[in-house]
């Protein structure tokens, strides 16, 4: 069994624990890293990364089925599925060798293993069910990250009800699909199964898809969806899964109706959420304190016990890996004592889903405005107004922009459409920078963009809109 000290400490090798490691050994610290499975975490393992090289492959054979729109001729498009998955895991692979050597370069000590908090001086890493290191450092991050939530009642047998880690490598495609979520996993998985010929049903217990972004967005993709035949099933509750030789059997309860069904489906996807992974930490021997979302930390991610910092999943929402690394950042500086970082500004922290059409948003939705009492200017944009968008045969969409109505500043920005997860961006910088309606306007888009529409967006709060 190995001793080691270290200035840092990172329990965990997702995009909070890698980045947080990485920034501590440019800062000059010593530091050692553990991780218990794969580096790169859930993002790059079973999550962000691997779902949009399925999702990347489905948009592919997609277009190849609508190839005559585009005055091209393919006989008989098809897919292996099989190919198709083992590609997704190729690009995940990659990813994670390169977090490996991104450590290595950066001299940050990798060690294997799960590890806990022994007392609150040492923390024990046992790996193959033996007890290899036991490790001290003067900062420890918790960076563990989270896994998929199990409903009550509810047992995945990974292979007729499975939770998204099987929902990612198939090995065959289900005739009939019950997502239980539409949440951004949900959603996303709902078009994948939808592009390759799935019959998917997807439930949601609340009165939207994607409940939480802006209602107009939801209602939208609620009815593209639909439009692309999958069944949505809102104000529904699923319950009694019954696994058997032929699929899943559940209940169906419509919640506004007060009725009952019961269904059959050869595969059922649980996509309700993700729970924080505190547990088997060792914590009660610390003062770290575990609320309802996960480890509970102040604006630099520090917890309730000196040394000891929470980032990420782990530490609650928005569970998003941008975030974080965002806080494995301003987490690693302040430690370090650098003294301009600041607490993450959750309101510019912007959400996307890739389902199809994509979902991209940041800032307030237009009922949080109104809630919070704000008076707003809101411009509205559809894609059949922009010119590439019907070049590129891309015309389902629409682009929200929510500004002040006093100040100007943009207050929030709501996107579904077509490549609006690239979009995005341009306005997290505009309200990183606070900038109001007036920059927007002077600002010269490019054409033929898609990013024009953000322009027209922002004219059209004012009464100014050009193609509409
Ligand atoms: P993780 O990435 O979960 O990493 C935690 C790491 O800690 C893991 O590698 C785990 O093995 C390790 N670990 C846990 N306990 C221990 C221990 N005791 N000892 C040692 N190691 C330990 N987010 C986005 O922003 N965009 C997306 O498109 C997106 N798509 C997603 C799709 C799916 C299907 C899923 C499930 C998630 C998706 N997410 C997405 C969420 C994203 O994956 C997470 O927000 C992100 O991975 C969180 O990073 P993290 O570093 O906090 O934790």
């Amino acid at each position: 069994m190995e001793q080691k000290k270290y200035d840092l400490l990172v329990i965990g090798g997702g995009p909070g624990g890698y980045v947080a490691a990485i920034r501590g050994s440019q800062l000059g610290m010593k530091v050692g890293l553990v991780e218990r499975e794969h580096l790169g975490g859930i993002c790059l393992n079973w999550g962000c990364i691997p779902t949009k090289a399925l999702l990347r492959s489905a948009d592919i054979y997609e277009h190849l089925t609508h190839a005559e729109e585009f005055g091209l001729a393919v006989d008989n498009p098809r897919f292996d599925l099989d190919k198709i998955v083992q590609r997704s895991r190729k690009v995940s692979k990659q990813l994670s060798g390169g977090v490996k050597h991104l450590l290595k370069k950066n001299k940050v000590e990798v060690i294997d293993g799960t590890a806990a908090f022994h007392g609150d001086q040492s923390i024990h890493v046992h790996h193959n069910g033996q007890h290899t290191h036991t490790l001290s450092a003067s900062h420890t991050i918790i960076a563990t990250g989270a896994r998929a939530r199990l409903l009550p009642g509810f047992t995945p047998d990974n292979k007729s009800l499975v939770t998204y880690h099987h929902a990612m490598i198939p090995e065959t495609l289900p005739e009939t699909l019950l997502v239980i979520g539409s949440g951004a996993i949900g959603a996303e998985f709902a078009s994948f199964y939808c592009a390759l010929g799935v019959q998917v049903t997807l439930v949601e217990v609340v009165d939207r898809v994607l409940p939480v972004e802006d209602h107009e967005i939801s209602d939208f993709v609620g009815k593209a969806l639909k439009k692309r035949g999958i069944e949505v099933l809102l104000n529904t509750m699923v319950h009694a899964p019954s696994i058997g030789k032929e699929g899943v059997t559940v209940t169906l309860e419509d919640r506004a109706q007060g009725s009952k069904e019961t269904r059959r489906f050869s595969r059922a996807i649980l996509a309700a959420g993700v729970v924080p992974n505190t547990e088997e930490l060792g914590l009660e021997s610390t003062k770290v304190v575990v609320g309802k979302g996960g480890i509970e930390i102040d604006g630099y991610c520090r917890t309730a016990h000196p040394g000891i910092y929470a980032i990420g999943d782990v530490a609650g929402a928005p569970m998003l890996a941008h975030k974080a690394s965002h806080e494995a950042i301003l987490c690693v500086e302040h430690l370090h004592g650098k003294t301009d970082t600041h607490p993450i500004d959750k309101s510019t922290v912007p959400g996307c889903t890739y389902c199809e059409p994509q979902v991209a948003s940041v800032g307030l939705t237009e009922r949080a405005a109104a809630e919070q009492g704000i008076p707003v200017k809101i411009g509205r944009f559809p894609f059949i107004g922009n010119g590439k968008a019907i070049a590129l045969g891309a015309t389902e969409g629409m682009i929200k922009t929510i500004f002040h109505a006093e100040t100007g500043a943009l207050i929030g920005a709501h996107l579904v459409g077509s490549e609006v997860t690239e979009l995005i961006s341009n306005f997290v910088l505009g309200m990183t920078l606070e900038a109001t309606e007036a920059e927007f306007m002077h600002t010269i888009f490019p054409h033929p963009t898609l990013s024009e529409m953000l322009h027209e967006s922002t004219l059209q709060a004012y009464g100014r809109a050009v193609h509409i």
